[in-house]
């Protein structure tokens, strides 16, 4: 049923769901476009639709082949809308279902296209923040790139920004994923650009293995993990694109590569990757559910957890890891992998809080590792009890007060600048300042 959107466009049908609204293909003065009709609750918020409009220019002016653009923003009564260019094709996450491992020329032409589109809205002065799989939409109707690649295209900019806040989110649902949140978020520093190639880096490595380095189970483990974990290698990577994933999953924010810079890698080391078949990595095991880092004694309370590769920038929390101290994770499932696909994929950021005891960890973690020979199998008795000795010795206070640190400071950074029009950018010729709307 045909819905008009101000005086200028008509919404036909809904071609997709967010989180934040629905998605109806419409037509306007221009031609077809894409219309982000915003939750009624949201709409109704006068506070966002304040910022809403204050963001109008950044969204308007980011015009760039890789990035989803922003025709229009309308406010008519009840509605908040965002008019976007259409993009016939799918969204990268309905991908990655279908197929779980892209080829490596694939998956890098993608995140090339996408370093792109990110090059571009950080020299603008915006910070994207929700990089993640379904937040790319694949053009089908582009032309084919290395790989058999559809044109990628960054989408959502802003909006995961300003629906963020605490009052938005609903409590009771565990969320979509914190799978690609970086670590300096957690701790509670202002996101900058770094955090947009840190969650691109995810998403490639995601598209290599089929897994994100630090999902599975609970989101407070998750949280903990990208503090404090060594990313697992990847049996079969070409070294140069592995050394690039090290280098942009780097802990500390400064030691990553800028996406201007990531781009350039990525299309370098592109021919070079001509006919690799996907990855052939272990799919994870049910069976083999274990606790990880307690379990394998390689976890943040046992020594070494820094990333090899990955510059410490605090040598307190991210001690070097001894030669040999990093082990391979062994597959670890999406968060959402083993359910049914999230159907209206909330961000990571209606994550609820978790109590003290899920914040410990393991009773609730579904994280896979490998078993080690005579380990006993999860959830067996002799299991259970390992665990409890385990966790007793380990000091469950430890990890409630280091996951709880984390996760105050997350929320109180997505508080902190809800009312910031403009993000940060460390780029120092990025802060272009934009006219008033
Ligand atoms: P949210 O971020 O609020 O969760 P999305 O922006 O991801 O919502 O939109 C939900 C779905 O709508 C996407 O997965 C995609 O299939 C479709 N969609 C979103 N934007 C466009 C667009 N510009 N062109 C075509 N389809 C789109
Ligand atoms: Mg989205």
């Amino acid at each position: 049923m045909a819905r008009k959107i101000g005086s200028r466009y008509t919404a036909h049908q809904i071609i997709g769901r967010g989180s934040a609204g629905t998605v109806w293909l419409g037509d306007g003065p221009e031609g077809p476009v894409a219309i982000k009709l915003l939750r009624e609750d949201l709409a109704a918020d006068q506070e966002l639709v304040g910022r809403f409009v204050q963001e109008r220019a950044a969204l308007l002016c980011l015009d760039h082949p890789h990035v989803v653009g922003v025709r229009d923003l309308v406010v008519d009564g009840n509605d908040l809308a965002l008019v976007m260019d259409l993009v016939r094709g799918t969204d990268l996450r309905t991908r990655l279902e279908r197929e779980r491992r892209l080829a490596p020329e694939a998956a890098v032409a993608i995140a090339a296209d996408v370093a792109d589109g990110l090059a571009a809205a950080h020299k603008a002065g915006v910070v994207h923040r929700d990089v993640k799989p379904e937040n790319v939409l694949l053009d089908m109707q582009g032309p084919l790139g290395p790989g058999g690649a559809h044109p990628a295209l960054l989408t959502d900019f802003g909006i995961a920004r300003l629906v963020d806040t605490p009052r938005h989110t609903r409590a009771t649902k565990v969320i979509g994923t914190p799978d690609y949140l970086a670590p300096e978020i957690i701790e509670g520093l202002p996101p900058r650009a770094s955090v947009d190639v840190y969650a691109l880096a995810t998403v490639l490595y995601e598209m290599l293995a089929g897994f994100t380095p630090f999902g599975g189970g609970h989101p407070g483990a998750v949280l903990r993990r990208h503090v404090t974990e060594a990313v697992a290698p990847l049996p079969g990577i070409p070294d140069e694109l592995w050394q690039l994933l090290l280098q942009c999953l780097a802990k500390a924010p400064a030691s990553r590569l800028r996406a201007p810079e990531l781009a350039a890698r990525l299309r370098e080391i592109l021919p070079g990757l001509a006919g690799h078949p996907p990855l052939d990595i272990d799919e994870p095991d049910g069976d083999q559910a274990a606790e990880e880092g307690e379990e394998t004694g390689t976890g943040p309370y046992a020594s070494g957890a820094a990333g090899s590769g990955s510059a410490p920038y605090d040598e307190a929390l991210y001690p070097p890891v001894a030669p040999g101290g990093s082990r391979p994770r062994g597959a670890v499932p999406l968060v959402h992998g083993s359910a049914a696909p999230d159907s209206n994929r909330e961000t990571h950021t209606s994550m609820r809080v978790p109590g003290p005891d899920e914040l410990a960890g393991g009773a609730h973690g579904t994280a896979r590792a490998p078993r080690a020979a005579g380990e006993p199998r999860a959830g067996s008795a002799r299991h259970r009890e390992a665990v409890r000795r385990r966790r007793v010795k380990l000091g469950l206070a430890t990890a409630a007060v280091v996951a709880a640190a984390g996760l105050g400071g997350w929320f109180a950074s997505q508080h902190g600048d809800s009312g910031d029009a403009r993000p940060d950018v460390r780029h120092s010729d990025a802060a272009t300042p934009h006219p008033a709307p």
